[in-house]
């Protein structure tokens, strides 16, 4: 039996729909949640993700500004702009868009930004609440995961669950949260042994190495949710993920697609997590 879709869309414009009526609440009792959003140099990939981000601000009615500063530009020119947005009330949320120019180290950025604006949840306060399990934000990719998880009504606690690859940004926070809801959480990455072996044992597979169409179905478990985070190019220049759609799709039980699963997740995440930051910064207000 073919795998039933986990329609990322679908289910990223519930949630857009639900937030766009918490705004308007928000607005009419006086706050506008504000992002600020930073693009350094002109990398194309950047530009259309910043400009994704500010289109969903627009959406849901969240203020937003972007800040466009030029490839060359210093750190320490980029480090004043972020203590400048740091201290601006009409901005709740600070999003630095990702990969920076070689002269900038991300570490001093994202340690820059103060915690309660990180709505990438990368600060390492952040992530130490996060390990805790007592966080105010999630990391968007993994938080936006979870809920096409929980989209399938698909119970998580005490299933076995897989998670390949182990970058900052999505599969250790990803493992993390996977622990939190009580899965028995497997970490694969490029030095694992026999990565078939471990794969085969997930009930619930989340895949983020990178690589297009690396996991087969032959990798999979019988009924598994798989997750497919992978953002690549095929030979076509077709877009596709770290998980082989053919061969998996007769084999898993729920399968999200590459576009349209994990992808219009993620932003929306961060639009949750600017509402958040809204909110606390009124609870901090005196
Ligand atoms: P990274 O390159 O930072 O990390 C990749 C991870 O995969 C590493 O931990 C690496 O292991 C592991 N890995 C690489 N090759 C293998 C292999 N053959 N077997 C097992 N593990 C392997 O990538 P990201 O986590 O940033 O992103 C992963 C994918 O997700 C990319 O395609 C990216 O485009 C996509 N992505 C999609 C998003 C979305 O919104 N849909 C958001 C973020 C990312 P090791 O640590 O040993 O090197």
């Amino acid at each position: 039996m073919a795998a039933i879709m986990i329609d990322g869309k679908a289910v990223s414009g519930r949630l857009r729909q639900e937030m766009t009526a918490e705004v308007a609440a928000m607005k009419a009792a006086g706050i506008t949640p504000g992002l600020g959003v930073v693009l350094v140099g002109e990398d194309p990939a950047s530009q259309v993700y910043v400009r994704n981000k500010m289109r969903a601000c627009e959406e849901l009615g969240i203020h937003s500004q972007d800040y466009r500063l030029p490839g060359d530009t210093t750190a320490e020119a980029l480090l004043e702009l972020i203590r400048e947005l740091n201290c601006r009330e009409d901005i709740h949320g600070i999003l630095v868009q990702l990969p920076l120019p070689a002269q900038i180290r991300e570490e001093a950025v994202i340690a820059a930004i103060a915690p309660e604006k990180d709505v990438d949840a990368f600060h390492a306060k952040n992530v130490g609440k996060i390990v805790q399990g007592n966080y105010d934000f999630l990391p968007c990719t993994p938080a936006g995961v979870l809920e096409l998880i929980r989209s399938t009504g698909i119970s998580v606690a005490g299933k076995e669950c897989v998670v390949v690859g182990r970058s900052n940004i999505v599969g250790k926070p990803m493992a993390m949260l996977m622990l939190h809801e009580n899965a028995t959480v497997t970490i694969c990455h490029s030095r694992t042994q026999s990565l078939p072996e471990m794969t085969r044992r997930g009930d619930i597979l989340i895949v983020a190495i990178g690589k297009g169409k690396y996991i087969t179905g032959d990798m999979v478990k019988p009924g598994a949710v798989v997750i497919d985070v992978g953002m690549n190019r095929d030979e076509n220049g077709k877009l596709c993920g770290d998980v082989d759609f053919a061969s998996v799709e007769p084999v898993a039980g729920y399968l999200t697609p590459v576009p349209g699963g994990v992808g219009p997740m993620t932003i929306t995440m961060l639009m949750r997590n600017t509402i958040t930051a809204a909110r606390l910064a009124r609870k901090a207000c005196p």
